[in-house]
């Protein structure tokens, strides 16, 4: 479908489905799936015989409702079974299995993933939507600047790229410094990177002498942080680049899920003919389906064979926003994730995610991108404590940045804080996943 002489859509068929249709064949999707785990995995049989539930039961959207939500604890008790080391949870026979991955083990024990080869072909098609949908081209000279390893990040994105035509170059090895000299001598128009990383490298760029906005950069996909979805770390990004940055979602055990489009209505749209996200209730675990209340996100791949993920509990908080301008008909999460189920956490009280902190932070131009939030006991109270950078030239206003801070922290997260101001430059900075908040009350 072209507009304007553009071809905006990667699968114009499927992204702009009815809603109506599109229901109807999400339905149908989850049916197969749920028939396919029962009866190939010994982990989806155990979970459903123990719920008394078989396929047949599952005829409408209530039926759904009422799967049993799968934890990643349930994969990691079926991988101590055989076959060593996917256990029962692994719906194909070993020889079919082409790809390993695992998670970082950032929550306890890595949980392993095989992929076949068609389910590796199913990952670069999630990703194609998303590059396709950010303006990514086969005129386009793509940079990875990320070690690939045992982890999913940017395999798929890369195999992606290579698919849409993009030419891709892997920067696997190279330092922050030598990326970014090669990414100027190779003249690449796009890389894809965590925020953290995104931010990172243009103020390494700038200890080199270069300006990064010189680099030509076209697009930047952002992905493995939320970033890319908080207004004021977005626009940090696309003003020290000088150029467009788009969020992405995925998991290793879930896939490539929800992509920006190049409209960017305030968040990712969920890649809804490929997966089935359901946002819950974080008390009840009612569904909801109006837009602006956080909820739970419940995941469900269809298509992939090797180890399916059905009604899996992300334990990613999310919300549902309002149709987007660029005629795809799915549906977009306002802010993308917006926290974790496990770091939305009460304080004195008060229920409290670290993502408004980043936001406050990054909204006040004096101050550094980075920063580090402890929550610790004192007297028995809880005590936050944070610390930011100031700016070099920036130095003398502290006292009118402390007060700036201290009174957006306040409105945006009714809690009061201790502020801690570093020299520009010190605090720790990071490759990939960002560690900034610290919980020491356990
Ligand atoms: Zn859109």
């Amino acid at each position: 479908m072209q507009v304007n002489g553009v071809d905006l859509y990667w699968n114009p068929y499927l992204e702009t489905m009815p809603r109506e249709m599109l229901r109807n064949l999400q339905l149908k999707k989850f049916k197969r799936i749920l028939k396919w785990g029962y009866e190939n995995s010994g982990l989806y049989r155990r979970l459903y015989d123990q719920a008394g539930l078989t396929p047949e039961d599952i005829k409408t959207w209530d039926d759904v409702a009422g799967v049993p939500m799968l934890e990643k604890e349930h994969y990691r008790s079926a991988q101590a079974k055989e076959p060593w080391p996917y256990g029962d949870s692994l719906c194909v026979p070993l020889e079919e299995v082409t790809a390993y991955r695992q998670t970082s083990g950032t929550t306890g024990q890595p949980v392993y993933q095989p992929d076949t080869w068609q389910d590796w072909e199913w990952w670069s098609e999630c990703w194609a939507y998303t590059l396709w949908a950010q303006g990514f081209r086969n005129t386009d000279r793509v940079f990875i600047p990320f070690g690939y390893n045992i982890f999913v990040a940017y395999w798929a994105g890369h195999y992606a790229a290579e698919k849409i035509g993009c030419e891709v170059i892997p920067g696997g090895i190279l330092n922050t410094e030598e990326r970014i000299l090669k990414m100027k001598e190779l003249r690449a128009s796009a890389f894809m990177a965590t925020p953290t990383y995104v931010l990172g490298m243009a103020e390494t760029a700038e200890k080199l002498g270069i300006d990064p906005r010189t680099l030509g950069i076209k697009r930047i996909l952002c992905a493995g942080e939320p970033g890319a979805s908080i207004p004021p770390t977005k626009r940090r990004m696309e003003e020290a680049w000088g150029t467009d940055v788009y969020d992405h979602i995925g998991a290793t055990e879930i896939g490539g899920w929800a992509y920006e489009c190049t409209a960017k209505p305030g968040g990712p749209h969920v890649n809804e003919a490929m997966f089935l996200v359901e946002l819950i209730d974080l008390e009840d675990g009612s569904p909801i389906e109006e837009p602006g209340k956080p909820g739970r996100v419940v995941i469900t791949a269809f298509d992939r064979r090797a180890q399916p993920c059905i009604r899996f509990d992300s334990k990613d908080v999310a919300m549902w926003g309002e149709p987007c301008a660029c005629g795809r008909s799915f549906r977009v999460l306002k802010g993308g994730v917006i926290g974790r189920v496990d770091h939305i956490t009460k304080i004195k009280g008060v229920l409290f995610s670290p993502s408004a902190v980043e936001e406050v932070v990054r909204d006040i131009p004096e101050l550094g991108n980075e920063f580090e939030l402890v929550v610790r006991k004192k007297n028995d109270l809880d005590e936050l404590i944070l610390k930011v950078e100031i700016l070099p030239h920036c130095c003398h206003q502290e006292n009118k940045i402390k007060e700036a801070l201290l009174r957006n922290l306040r409105l945006k997260t009714n809690l009061n804080y201790y502020l801690e101001f570093h020299p520009y430059g010190t605090l720790p900075r990071y490759e990939v996943k960002s560690r900034r908040f610290k919980d020491l009350r356990k």
